[in-house]
């Protein structure tokens, strides 16, 4: 088949391999100029962990990843209100566990099949006509084009999504929080390997160092309003405004911020459809099911679902319908019992409250006290499903 995915981030590589394995054709469409490697760090682990492995890219991601050593806490005068060591998760999850920008696990996705695909950046897909037999597109730049499949792996915002199911108003439901993250270089303090977050009610502040003098900083503020500001300039001034007089390294840290020139900033929301795919069109990774960074784990689950779709295809490779079905089937309620789960997580990344906070504090403690820990552990970051082997 001629595939065409949208979105060259985790799901679509992903599934450009394993449509590769299976001997289809793949035309991979990319908005931005050029891959874009780097970016906010995430936790991988859990079941996509497991698919890295089948794909054999376990040593370049680990070569990548950071073995973080713990969560500090911080109070506003610097000094530690809690701390959860990650050998614990270490314990939970076999060993399974790094932590690496989300373009660096993108990349090493990307470079399995990157001499084997057709990829075209800086365009996108602008219109979708749905027909029996295939399906036609039309792009921004390029000229239109016929596919036998089309894949929406383009994220939170997925233009397939939008052009298949609706706007986002009617496929996300908004959690209340927003979230920006930005690279700068030569920060100091750095603690190398431990993750610092300061807490006030409702706002937190995270700081990585990353190799070559780079930190990483994460924002997580609640707002009750879906309102992103638009431009690089507004969403620092955002920033500004919501942490300027939050205490701890935030003048310093709004200061740094004031030099960058790439800027993460979207809104915390899961995407709940009711349905996956149409005829000819499929979705997978955040465009179908972002889970959000509550969960943790949203990189994984889009591993899963590039295999699984992947894998059902082939037992079924004359029947898209009965595909489809069986990758909704097979994953539905697992990924719905994960959005569950990180909606109730709310409260660890942005409590409103003081009491709230303290808890926290008290709670993540709690995780380094032996058994008690590795029983909450391993009960937060089970996956609950088996997989079959597709052989593929
Ligand atoms: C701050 C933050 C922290 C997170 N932490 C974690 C974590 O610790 N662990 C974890 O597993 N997950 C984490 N996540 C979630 C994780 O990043 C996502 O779930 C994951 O990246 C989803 O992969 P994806 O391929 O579906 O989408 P993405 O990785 O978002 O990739 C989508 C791709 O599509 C492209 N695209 C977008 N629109 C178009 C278009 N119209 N046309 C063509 N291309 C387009 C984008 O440029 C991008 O390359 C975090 C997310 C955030 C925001």
């Amino acid at each position: 088949m001629r595939v065409a995915i949208s979105g060259a981030g985790v799901a679509g590589p992903a599934f450009a391999y394993w449509m590769g394995r299976t001997g289809h054709d793949v035309t991979l469409i990319e908005c931005a100029p050029s891959f874009r490697a780097g970016g906010y760090v995430i936790d991988f682990w859990g079941l996509g962990y497991r698919i890295a492995e089948k794909m054999g890219i376990e040593a370049p991601i680990r070569a990548k990843g950071y073995e973080v050593e713990s969560l500090r806490v911080v109070g506003a005068d610097g000094r530690t209100r809690a701390r959860l060591q990650v050998a614990g998760i270490r314990r939970a999850t076999d060993g399974r566990y790094t932590s690496l920008p989300r373009g660096d696990l993108a990349a090493t996705i990307f470079h399995t099949v990157e001499n084997d695909i057709e990829t075209i950046y800086s365009d996108s897909i602008v219109g979708i006509e749905e027909r029996h037999d295939g399906v036609g597109l039309t792009f921004a730049s390029a000229s239109p084009r016929d596919f036998d499949l089309l894949i929406g792996a383009d994220g939170l915002h997925s233009a397939v999504r939008q052009l298949t199911f609706g706007p986002d108003s009617m496929c996300t439901r908004y959690l209340g929080c927003q979230v920006a993250a930005c690279v700068v270089d030569g920060y100091r303090p750095r603690e190398e390997l431990v993750y610092a977050t300061y807490n006030l009610p409702g706002r937190q502040i995270g700081r990585f160092a990353l190799n070559d003098d780079r930190t990483l900083f994460l924002f997580i503020f609640h707002a009750e309003e879906p309102d992103v500001p638009v431009g690089l300039d507004a969403c620092k001034a955002r920033l500004h405004n919501e942490f300027a007089d939050a205490g701890w390294e935030s003048p310093q840290i709004l200061a740094a911020l004031d030099e960058v020139d790439d800027l993460y900033f979207d809104l915390v929301s899961q995407v709940r459809l009711d349905r996956w795919s149409t005829e000819r069109v499929a979705l997978i990774g955040d465009a179908a099911a972002c889970v959000s960074l509550l969960a943790g784990e949203g990189t994984g689950l889009a591993l899963v679902e590039a295999y699984v779709l992947a894998g059902e295809m082939h037992r079924a490779p004359d029947d898209l319908r009965r595909a489809f079905d069986g990758y909704e089937a097979r994953l539905r309620r697992f990924i719905e019992e994960k959005q569950n789960r990180a909606s109730k997580f709310i409260s660890f990344f942005a409590a409103r409250t003081r009491p709230g906070i303290w808890l926290r504090n008290l709670g993540l403690q709690a995780m380094n006290i032996p058994l008690v820990g590795d029983l909450a552990l391993n009960r937060a970051l089970r996956d609950d499903i088996e997989l079959p082997d597709y052989a593929i």
